[in-house]
């Protein structure tokens, strides 16, 4: 089994690239269908969702923005639970079809927190569209979560934006902790 090492701790193979993109494809597939005649503005919550937000919306062939907004709630493998102040959300989103990418669902603290932020400034309507979903962790009903990836154990990953400690966003796969 293919193994690395990101700073102290063991990582193994877990989605490979090739995985990631077709299940990507499919995601654009049915976005494209869901918002035919409109303009959604795709919003990426960085920094983990900058490759899967570039992947995704290669896949969109209907008109559409993009914007990023920035928030943190993780240090290390466990999350602080606390979210910090949201940055750069767009001004003229009122009105519009919007679609928060995120790179993973874990809580669904982050999330809730940024659905309240963007739902205040009245947009025509908000999903979410998350690459990855851990549903046993999940503390926070989210009913925006409209397109998911892949639904995974409660294991720490690393890999294709995701990192630990600031490292291994640039794998091109995701890769899991192996608990050595
Ligand atoms: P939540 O607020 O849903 O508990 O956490 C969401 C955020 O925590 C994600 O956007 C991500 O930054 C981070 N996170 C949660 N689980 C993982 C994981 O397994 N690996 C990495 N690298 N980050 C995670």
């Amino acid at each position: 089994m293919h193994k690395i090492k990101v700073e102290d701790k063991e990582f193994e193979i877990f989605l490979e690239n090739d995985t990631l993109s077709k299940r990507i494809r499919l995601m654009g597939i049915q976005i494209n269908v869901d918002y035919e005649g409109k303009c959604p503005l795709f919003i990426g919550v960085l920094n983990g969702s900058f490759l899967f937000l570039a992947d995704l919306v290669k896949e969109i062939n209907i008109p559409c923005e993009v914007a990023f907004i920035r928030v943190a709630s993780y240090q290390g493998t466990t999350s602080t639970g606390e979210i910090k102040e949201l940055i750069g959300l767009p001004d003229d989103i009122e009105g519009r079809d919007i679609i928060i990418v995120e790179d993973i669902v874990d809580t669904g603290l982050t999330l809730t927190h940024i659905l309240k932020m963007i739902n205040e400034k009245n947009p025509a309507s908000v999903k979410v569209s998350s690459l990855l979903l851990k549903p046993a962790a999940l503390k926070y009903n989210i009913d925006a979560l409209e397109y998911v990836g892949f639904e995974i154990p409660n294991e720490f990953v690393v890999g294709y934006g995701l990192d630990y400690n600031g490292l291994g966003r640039n794998l091109t796969d995701i890769y899991r902790a192996t608990g050595v």
